[in-house]
């Protein structure tokens, strides 16, 4: 089974459109396709305990990036500057590409 394609994907920059967090942009940094789900670089960051380690004896507090719905992010064009609808096509090759709703721009 292959996990359903998102639009989103790991290294893009997103805005927030959506929640507490809207307004927000940062990096992709993981997707969790089975949850429809995203990581997003320094966004949604929530407090986690941390067991002690080696490195940090005494445990703590760490704060730490919670994933986002991906319906409540939008990639952002680099050439529009803004958050854009993403469509698919055919890149001529076989595959198929990403690209901006509103300028064309590929993004893959
Ligand atoms: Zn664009």
């Amino acid at each position: 089974m292959t996990a359903p394609k998102l639009k989103v994907k790991k290294g893009d920059t997103v805005m927030v459109i959506s929640g507490k967090n809207a307004g927000k942009k940062g990096k992709v940094l993981d997707v969790l396709p089975r949850e429809n789900k995203v990581l997003v670089e320094g966004v949604n960051m929530v407090k986690r305990h941390q067991r002690p380690t080696q490195a940090m004896p005494q445990g703590g507090i760490i704060d730490k990036e919670a994933p986002l719905h991906v319906s409540n992010v939008m990639v952002m064009c680099n050439k529009c500057d803004a958050p854009v609808r993403v469509g698919r096509q055919e890149s001529g090759t076989g595959g198929r590409v990403r690209y901006c709703k509103k300028c064309g721009n590929v993004l893959d």
